[in-house]
């Protein structure tokens, strides 16, 4: 799903940010606050700043973050990276959802580097998200670019707009997982990422 080239561009120039800050700075009274006050005097520009940073994901290119980090290799093992921090904002309250992502795929020759991986996970989670999509998005773009046997990825989040609003137990954790070529077809390849991951997942 390539974004289209105006998100890349956004915001790129000053008076878009100032108009950001600006909606921030009327919506603070619409809350019951006054902004002029000492402590939410440059709230509205650090929203902006904050909002800019947390949807930066727009702006990037998996082909950027991948490229050049393909090696050619032999080995057909599975490549696990377990426990990738993740942050992103739900869509449908611009509240934060936060946990762990668990990557793996079975090389068809193309491999890439480790550290892509997380670069990958931020490139998506830093976006407006349901988390369902997330999931799919970061393994259909490995899928894609690695064309691998197979590939898993198992998100295990917890949102905030669920937790701080009691519509869930505090504790409650939202596993979805996404699993293509040999990791969909063979459950034992599916389980032994599983176990490995020590996550339950769901398919
Ligand atoms: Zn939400």
């Amino acid at each position: 799903m390539k974004s289209p080239h105006k998100e890349l561009d956004w915001p790129a120039t000053e008076e878009k940010r100032e108009t950001i800050a600006d909606l921030m700075r009327r919506l603070l009274p619409l809350l019951g606050e006054d902004p002029s006050r000492e402590g939410l005097q440059g709230t509205p520009q650090r929203m902006e700043a904050a909002l800019r940073y947390l949807t930066s994901g727009y702006r990037q290119d998996p082909d950027k973050v991948l490229n050049a980090a393909f090696y050619q290799v032999s080995y057909d093992e599975m490549v696990i990276v377990k426990d990738i921090e993740l942050f992103s904002l739900c869509e449908h309250h611009l509240l934060p959802f936060f946990g762990k992502c668990h990557i793996a795929y079975i090389p068809n020759q193309k491999v890439v580097g480790l550290s892509k991986l997380p670069r990958l996970v931020n490139l998506f989670a830093r976006r407006l998200q349901v988390q369902e999509r997330l999931t799919q998005q970061i393994a259909r773009t490995i899928w894609e670019k690695l064309e691998p046997q197979g590939v898993g990825v198992v998100v295990e989040a917890r949102h905030l707009c669920m937790v701080m609003r009691g519509v869930e137990k505090q504790h409650s954790t939202a596993v979805t997982s996404a699993m293509l070529g040999c990791f969909r077809d063979s459950p034992q390849t599916r389980q032994e990422f599983l176990s490995l991951v020590g996550s339950k997942g769901k398919s």
